[in-house]
């Protein structure tokens, strides 16, 4: 964060699980799995390793905490991917008999990558199914719904499901076309899932985005801080939207006490 200190740091990889009435189980995101340590082993991806060093102990994994749920890993249906960096894909390969959802932006980005430019973008090609492309549909190419005057500025989404009950919603700056998801849950509290548009609900609250040296990594820093503001407007307004960053510890154990 801005203004922070020179320090290690550790941080959750969350990841969402939505129980649909008629979708299923869809994910946000996967987080980390073993498949990270087999696709940083050959050089040069062994430096992402070094830079953002994960621990995953065998009852953290998706399948084995999806398992704790009561769910197996081939019920999940679907899968939105907020975008390809190792920390959000590694466990893809874990569910066979899922659709895969993100943007075309994102996807031909890591297309028209070399490996070292993906490496470069924290992006691993090869956490990727082999019949990835098969299994992929694109949110650009889904019709556009109004959001709830709770999410304003956040005005329109993706209607992924063609049924008005998850938005994608564009949040470009930390990849080129990431994608968040706006949902109602069924007691009503309106949820949205901003990946790493924000590291922290601190950051959005104390308006401390990235430093330089953080914001390397980003596809473009000026759409990143055009992102920020916009959920910062969202956040300052407290219209009771539940907003998730994906590496924020406090929503994590807020969403684990019911105390968010
Ligand atoms: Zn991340």
């Amino acid at each position: 964060m801005r203004g922070g200190r020179w320090s290690s740091l550790r941080f959750p990889a969350l990841c969402g699980v939505i129980e649909h009435p008629e979708h299923g189980v869809i994910l946000f995101d996967t987080g980390y799995s073993p498949h990270f340590f087999e696709a940083t082993q050959p050089f040069p991806e062994r430096a992402y390793r070094w830079i953002t060093p994960p621990t995953l102990a065998p009852k953290k994994t998706l399948v084995a905490q999806l398992a704790g749920l009561g769910i197996a890993a081939n019920e999940v249906r679907h899968i939105i991917i907020s975008h390809y960096h190792g920390d959000h894909i590694a466990g893809l390969k874990d569910f066979p008999q899922a659709r895969f959802w993100s943007t075309h932006a994102d996807f031909h980005a890591l297309l028209k990558r070399s490996r070292l430019g993906n490496l470069l973008h924290g992006c691993l090609p090869a956490l990727l199914p082999a019949d990835f492309a098969a299994r992929l549909e694109v949110a650009e190419e889904t019709k556009h719904m109004p959001l709830p005057r709770e999410f304003q500025p956040f005005d329109y989404g993706f209607d992924l499901f063609g049924d008005g009950s998850v938005a994608g919603i564009p949040l470009p700056g930390h990849s080129a076309g990431q994608l968040g998801i706006a949902f109602r849950r069924a007691d009503g509290r309106h949820v949205f899932l901003v990946a790493d548009a924000a590291w922290t609900r601190r950051a959005l609250d104390e308006d401390r985005p990235p430093t330089w040296i953080a914001s390397r990594i980003f596809d473009s820093r000026r759409d990143y801080h055009t992102t920020f503001a916009r959920l910062r407007e969202l956040a300052a307004r407290r219209t009771g939207v539940a907003i998730v960053p994906s590496h924020c510890e406090r929503t994590l154990k807020d969403w684990q006490n019911e105390t968010y």
